[in-house]
């Protein structure tokens, strides 16, 4: 239990929704053969990760995180993609949400805390679309109070 310094009672931690601080979906150009394309994907994200007192909200701890992911994207089969224009290939925003977990039991238990990201990318020629989902997660003692 910790004590929350704005309601003043030992409260229980809830997460808060991850903060985006800084995602960015790179695409790489389209290879392939045969009528098969694809591209190379990478996502990377600085998440800010809150734990919040469970009965009024403050925010009591924090911990950023910096998440990492490579992914291929593949065209429906007979996609006439450019290799060398990235352009038609094009990615939503990246959407995170909240995510835990914990290891071992009794007083060897350990607490996670994270975020799962996730984020669509499409094709405007073939229409074809691909859902990319990541996820980290850090333990409780990396979080510093607030
Ligand atoms: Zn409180
Ligand atoms: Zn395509």
């Amino acid at each position: 239990m910790n004590r929350c310094s704005q309601c003043n009672t030992f409260v229980s931690f809830e997460q808060a929704e991850p903060e985006d601080s800084g995602s960015d979906v790179d695409i790489a150009g389209a290879y392939g053969s045969d009528g098969e394309s694809f591209n190379d994907i990478q996502i990377t994200g600085s998440v800010r990760l809150v734990l919040q007192c469970a009965n009024c909200n403050e925010e009591l701890a924090e911990s950023d995180i910096e998440m990492n992911c490579e992914e291929t994207f593949e065209h429906e089969v007979g996609c006439e993609i450019d290799p060398d224009s990235t352009e038609d290939v094009t990615s939503q925003d990246v959407e995170y949400t909240a995510t835990d977990g914990s290891e071992g039991k009794g007083r060897y238990r350990k607490q996670f805390y994270g975020a799962e990201g996730s984020v669509s990318v499409s094709c405007g020629l073939c229409e074809a679309t691909m859902d990319f989902n990541f996820s980290e997660l850090v333990q409780a003692s990396h979080f510093s109070p607030i």
